[in-house]
């Protein structure tokens, strides 16, 4: 007896890119699996405002997860919570080993985002959940009037600091260099806040704590900043860990694609933040999801 489970088409990760491939294929009458280990809508299920994805004005990113995988769900897609460790080639057909079960698949579609990039200094590790968060969404609300610090000058950090003004007494922004990277108009909008410092060219050295309790970052211009806590938004990484073993092209930015989505690796694509690309949005996600399917569509019916 086999000991997976066999499906069209198997897609990892439910973000904007898995789902919008899903809802492509199952359209177009083909079953797709989704394998997601968190809640569906990836990355907008920690975006506090999305202001740029034509026709949605609601603004709260998980408004938006919440919609797409309501198209996801009416459609009948089959979406597995469990967390992708490996994929392996096994004859004509990819194994994908989940913590749970295996599934089996010709056709496999990478849409797992990226992970965020860790910070660099003493102790960050240590107090990581325990004053270090990596998403102010989530966290955020534990810090209600008291003072923290964003690491990052992007629009994240922006995106951060903005959310955090308005529940903690005090935003320190810390940016390593002279000049903020996020867009004017995310810039913009933190400086008008009245409880918002930004801290140019520094760098945090290592993080402190009073017993055992986080309460200090010491930056690398000598200064001692006291804050409850850090949220870290420089930026993400690629999450390379379960696919190694399929010898796929990558760069420092992510997995190679053609104008297909097509990986180097036959009946592999690859879409949204996993590839490498100029630009990591949700509304490139979508499309190269789209794309992808589309693709897959057309090869299953050759
Ligand atoms: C703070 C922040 C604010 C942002 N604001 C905006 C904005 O305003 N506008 C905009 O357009 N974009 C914004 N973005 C970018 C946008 O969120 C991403 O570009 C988009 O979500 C990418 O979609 P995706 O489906 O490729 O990846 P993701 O949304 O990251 O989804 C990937 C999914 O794969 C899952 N996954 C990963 N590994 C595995 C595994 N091994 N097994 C199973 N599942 C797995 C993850 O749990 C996740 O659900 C923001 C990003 C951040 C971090």
């Amino acid at each position: 007896m086999k000991s997976y489970s066999e499906h069209e088409v198997i897609i990892i990760g439910a973000g904007p890119a898995g789902m919008c491939a899903a809802i492509y294929l199952k359209r177009a009458g083909i079953n797709p699996l989704i394998i997601e280990k968190n809640a569906p809508g990836g990355t907008l299920n920690i975006t506090h405002k999305i202001e740029n994805y034509p026709g949605y004005v609601d603004k709260d990113g998980t408004v938006l997860a919440f919609r797409m995988y309501s198209q996801v769900e009416e459609l009948g897609i089959d979406l597995k919570k469990e967390e992708v460790l490996k994929i392996e080639k096994k004859d004509d057909l990819y194994l994908v080993t989940t913590n749970y079960n295996s599934y089996a698949s010709k056709y496999v579609l990478i849409a797992s985002g990226k992970i965020p990039r860790k910070l660099d200094a003493k102790n960050a590790k240590k107090y990581e959940g325990k004053g270090i968060s990596y998403c102010a969404v989530c966290d955020g609300a534990l810090y209600k009037n008291k003072v923290v610090a964003i690491i990052g000058g992007g629009n994240s950090a922006m995106e951060s600091a903005l959310y955090m003004s308005n529940i903690a007494s005090k935003v320190y922004v810390i940016n390593r260099s002279s000049v903020l990277r996020a867009d004017k108009k995310e810039q913009d909008d933190v400086k008008k806040k009245d409880n918002v410092e930004i801290v140019y060219d520094c760098k945090v050295l290592e993080v402190m704590a009073d017993s055992n309790k986080l309460s200090k970052i010491k930056l690398d211009n000598e200064n001692i900043l006291e804050v409850d806590a850090v949220f870290v938004c420089i930026g993400q990484e690629s999450n390379t860990a379960y696919y190694q073993g399929l010898n796929l092209k990558t760069d420092n930015m992510g997995i190679l694609v053609d104008v297909d989505m097509k990986t180097n690796i036959n009946n592999i694509y690859a879409c949204g933040d996993a590839i490498s690309k100029k630009l990591y949005q949700v509304v490139t996600a979508t499309g190269e999801g789209a794309i992808a399917a589309t693709n897959i569509i057309k090869s299953i019916r050759k």
